[in-house]
């Protein structure tokens, strides 16, 4: 997979990207990064990027002929992204999306945001990765490219752990513990020493369950509710499906 960033902070984007299990992967070539100046598109001394917008009012916008020209010139893998809080909203199941495509670029925007021809006639759409507002574009391009990275089969050392986590089916994922079996003076669910692996994931899969009706009842909503054998599996394991009690017998996740 192939990745192309354009930003008026390339050196940060660059160091970013180098560390952790993403420049791991970036140096073996398992991803293959790009990351562009867009002040290579400027044409004067000062390799400006911006100006004052029409009608007037606070700020500065990113012009649009830099944009287009750093663009065009590096001529990017396709689809390129503009980030940008009108954009469509990020979510894991774009991330899947994109971790199974050959590649894709971002544009960061600046300053008060982007002359509008950019997003009409340059890019094949906008991102939002929330319902804020960023200085940059750039810390939503970490968060898409992280995001996307850590699903391309070998860049995660274990390949199976991408598969049981929050969102992959809808839910939050189960609590999580390691050892000590007993920290200060709180356990672990006993059903996790048991080594009966089949209990453990259907626990795993009620812990699951259980902890989205508590927190994101919409995801359980948008999945259209809980199904008979999910009710029985809740009641199985202990989990009081009403007021979801039952992460072990002191809710460790909880204290
Ligand atoms: N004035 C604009 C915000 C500009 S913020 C507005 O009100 O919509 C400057 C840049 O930060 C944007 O061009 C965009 O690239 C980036 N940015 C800000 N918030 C973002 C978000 N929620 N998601 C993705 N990019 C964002």
């Amino acid at each position: 997979m192939k990745a192309e960033i354009f930003t008026i902070f390339p050196d940060l984007v660059a160091s970013w990207c180098g560390a952790s299990l993403l420049g791991k992967a970036w140096r073996s070539g398992t991803i293959e990064i790009g990351v562009h100046d867009l002040r290579a598109g400027a044409d004067d001394p000062h390799r400006s990027v911006d100006d004052s917008p029409f009608g007037g009012g606070a700020g500065m916008v990113l012009a649009p002929g830099p944009v287009f020209a750093a663009v065009e010139a590096a001529a990017p893998v396709r689809p390129l992204f503009l980030l940008g809080p009108g954009g469509v909203r990020f979510d894991q199941s774009m991330a899947r999306e994109l971790a199974a495509s050959p590649g894709f670029s971002l544009l960061c925007g600046r300053y008060e945001g982007v002359d509008q021809r950019v997003a009409d006639h340059l890019v094949d759409g906008e991102i939002s990765i929330g319902d804020y507002v960023l200085a940059g574009g750039e810390v939503a391009a970490m968060v898409v490219l992280e995001t996307v990275a850590r699903l391309v089969p070998g860049v995660m050392g274990n390949l199976a752990s991408g598969e049981e986590e929050s969102f992959t089916e809808g839910l939050l994922e189960y609590p999580q513990y390691t050892r000590p079996s007993l920290f200060r003076e709180w356990g672990v669910p006993d059903v996790l020493l048991s080594g009966d692996h089949g209990r453990v994931g259907r626990w795993r899969r009620a812990a699951a369950i259980a902890r989205t009706l508590e927190r994101r009842p919409d995801l359980i909503s948008s999945r259209g509710g809980l199904s008979e054998e999910e009710r029985a599996l809740l009641a199985e394991m202990g989990f009081d499906p009403v007021t979801c009690r039952g992460y072990g017998p002191d809710r460790p996740d909880r204290r």
